[in-house]
């Protein structure tokens, strides 16, 4: 349910490197993109503008036509989802995932019941009282996922979020959250190094180099062409 514009993007860090140059993407509703690129080629820098998490330093941030560079990001109805999950390790699975939902002052009777839907969505529902260590990879991922997921959020912004699976669990989370973009109609941002969940997962794929976009296309004119 959201459409996200990104118009002459630059991120100059405060040592003066120039990480993202000139960045132009209109992204649809329901879109799921992908960032390819590799590693320094300013994918996580991007996201991170379009979180909130880091300041753009010049152009222009749209998210449903209305600008946002200036909107905190707690403001700015985007989940993050990132590689290493960032749980916290002496909360449980509930806790873990209704705590963007306490920050944002959710009652709690509806803070109980949009994790239990999320746990249910993502089987987690007899996890739910474990600590993150008590879990496997790929239900730390899950919870990863549910922390998200819990806030309905317009926009899901995911950093190589199956980078750290094992093979077999990659492949069946990459088709979970494939479900999970239908399922929600979600407009999703998917930095990836794998050419797979690129080709499978994405309806365009963005390819940088150096801070700037070298490409925009669907992934079969992308990885078909001769
Ligand atoms: P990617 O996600 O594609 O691997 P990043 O967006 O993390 O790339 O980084 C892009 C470039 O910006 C890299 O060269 C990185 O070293 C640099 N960079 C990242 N964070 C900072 C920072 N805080 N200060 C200076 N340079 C940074
Ligand atoms: P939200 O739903 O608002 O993103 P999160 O629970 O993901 O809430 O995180 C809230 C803040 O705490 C974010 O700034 C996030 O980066 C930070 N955070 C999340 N997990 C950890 C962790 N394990 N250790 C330290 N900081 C964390």
């Amino acid at each position: 349910m959201a459409s996200l514009s990104l118009k002459n993007i630059y991120k100059v860090y405060p040592n003066g490197f120039e990480a993202v140059k000139d960045f132009n993407l209109e992204v649809e509703d329901k879109e799921f993109i992908i960032f390819v690129g590799p590693s320094g080629c300013g994918k996580s820098t991007t996201l991170r503008m379009i979180a909130g998490l880091e300041d753009i330093s010049s152009g222009e941030l749209k998210i449903d036509g209305k600008v946002v560079n200036d909107v905190e990001p707690k403001d700015r109805d985007i989940a993050m989802v990132f590689q290493n999950y960032a749980l916290y390790p002496h909360m449980t699975v509930f806790d873990n995932m209704a705590f963007g939902l306490k920050l944002r002052k959710v009652p709690k009777d509806e803070i109980r019941k949009k994790v239990e839907d999320a746990a249910r969505i993502l089987d987690l529902e007899k996890l739910l009282d474990r600590k993150p260590k008590a879990l496997s990879g790929g239900q730390r991922q899950r919870v990863a996922m549910g922390r998200a997921i819990v806030r309905n959020p317009k926009v899901f912004l995911m950093d190589e979020p199956l980078s750290n699976l094992d093979a077999k669990l990659r492949v069946q989370m990459r088709s979970e959250i494939a479900s999970l973009h239908n399922r929600l109609g979600a407009t999703i941002i998917y930095v990836t190094h794998d050419q797979t969940e690129a080709m499978t997962l994405g309806t365009r794929i963005v390819v940088l180099k150096d801070g700037v976009v070298q490409q925009v296309d669907s992934p079969q004119k992308l990885y078909n062409e001769p």
